[in-house]
């Protein structure tokens, strides 16, 4: 099935708000197999509202139409709509006194202009609304369906997967689907893609997608069958071709992040992490933690940015920095062993770090902007790892933590 997605808002044309609401449902479509074809976002007017959601109708069996649900006059999605239809709007009793109850219930006065969220399109079913007042509505004809639902977030992304999943459930559709997910660290993406783009292009039943960020990159596998066991085998197939040839730099199968691969391997190796970062500003301890119960193995990290802190904190000796620079492998190295060793020591701990010039300004002529050295120190012998990177401070700092993690994750795995 193909989708289109009308995101109304006036906001949303101005530099001030995003559409963030597509993003969402593409995403859960994707999963279900539904192709957003084509989305566009429109501004608070009843006839271009209409004239878009024609326009959508004509082309893709499911309209879904974001936003302009409020009780405002800006708020047109549902006359818009009505017109596209030529359906009538009608005030539905029980929503009125639902959204009553809902202002009684906060100690607020219902005004007049509340009463436009009880409007029902004719022959729409209503979807509830548990975080808000406005309903959103389910409408489906031989055309097609439309649907509308009210622009917070906050209150879309539920009323979709409890109120929509189900009803898309329940559409008969030819083909099943299953996605698997891989992701992969330490390649760039036309380096990936060279090497796998001959395994996924041979398999026509399945849609590779590959998504990359700063040192990661995500691959999605869509498998698409007529009973979902065969989409699946159709998608594990292909990953696991994908992964044989990328070896151990698919870091999961299972679409879990690095933070917690590490976060497992540390837990079954009873090994606490320490951290010494410089440029990337504890960005590495960030997101470390962001993982639930990294309290069992992070045993915390210097933010060590000044030399003084390098020297009088973590211990690295002046010497070392008066000798090689805070941006040099000595530092690193020493960094890492003094992480360590104040996170238990070697055998107990395994100490991290990170010192370089993220940029834009700065640097050496031995050490040029985008130098930076990423540190490990366990019970064996240390390893630094030079990274030679650009000019751009938030690529710098965010590429040299994923370094570091998946370093880090090597070395757990003692690859
Ligand atoms: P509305 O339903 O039009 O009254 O929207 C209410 C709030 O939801 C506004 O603050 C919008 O900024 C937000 N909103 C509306 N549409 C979107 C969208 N497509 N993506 C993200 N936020 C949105
Ligand atoms: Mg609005």
């Amino acid at each position: 099935m193909q989708a289109q997605i009308i995101a109304v808002g006036s906001e949303l044309l101005t530099p001030a708000r995003l559409d963030t609401n597509s993003l969402f449902l593409t995403e859960r479509l994707g999963r279900r197999g539904v192709d957003v074809v084509r989305k566009v976002v429109v501004g608070d007017d009843e006839a271009r509202i209409a004239r878009e959601v024609r326009r959508a109708r004509e082309e893709a069996r499911l309209v879904i139409v974001t936003g302009g649900l409020g009780p405002t006059l800006d708020d047109l999605s549902r006359d818009g709509v009505a017109e596209a239809l030529g359906k009538p709007l009608i005030e539905h009793p029980e929503i009125l006194e639902w959204i009553a109850e809902r202002f009684a219930r906060h100690g607020r006065k219902m005004t007049d202009n509340n009463r436009r969220q009880a409007l029902i399109l004719e022959g729409a079913e209503i979807l509830a609304n548990p975080n808000g007042t406005a309903p959103g509505q389910y409408y489906r004809d031989e055309a097609g369906i439309v649907i509308l639902l009210p622009g917070p977030p906050r209150e879309l992304r539920p009323m979709f997967l409890n109120e929509c999943e189900p009803r898309l459930d329940l559409l008969p559709s030819p083909l099943r689907y299953y996605t698997a997910s891989l992701r992969i660290a330490g390649m760039g993406e036309s380096d990936v893609d060279q090497r796998i783009g001959p395994i996924y292009s041979a398999e026509p039943r399945a849609v590779t997608t590959i998504l990359a960020a700063p040192g990661e990159i995500q691959l999605h596998v869509r498998g698409q069958a007529a009973t979902e066991e065969e989409a699946r085998a159709i998608a594990d197939a292909v990953a696991e071709k994908v992964a044989a040839e990328l070896g151990d730099r698919v870091y999961t199968r299972v679409n879990e992040p690095i933070e917690q691969v590490i976060g497992d391997l540390l837990r079954s190796r009873g090994l606490q992490l320490g951290l010494a970062e410089s440029c990337t500003g504890g960005l590495l301890a960030e997101k470390i933690t962001e993982i639930p119960g990294s309290s069992d193995y992070f045993a915390g990290g210097f933010v060590s940015y000044s030399e003084r802190a390098k020297i009088e904190w973590l211990g690295v000796s002046a010497a070392t920095i008066a000798e090689y620079g805070a941006v040099s492998e000595e530092c690193a190295r020493e960094m890492a062993e003094r992480a360590r060793d104040h996170a238990g020591g070697a055998g107990k701990a395994v100490g991290v770090s990170v010192t370089g010039f993220a940029g834009p300004e700065g640097g050496t002529e031995a050490a040029p902007v985008g130098t930076i050295f990423i540190g490990l120190a366990d019970g064996g012998e240390t390893v630094v790892r030079k990274l030679s990177l650009g000019k751009e401070r938030d690529r710098n700092r965010e590429l040299s933590a994923r370094s570091a993690l998946d370093l880090l994750r090597r070395r757990l795995l003692g690859l």
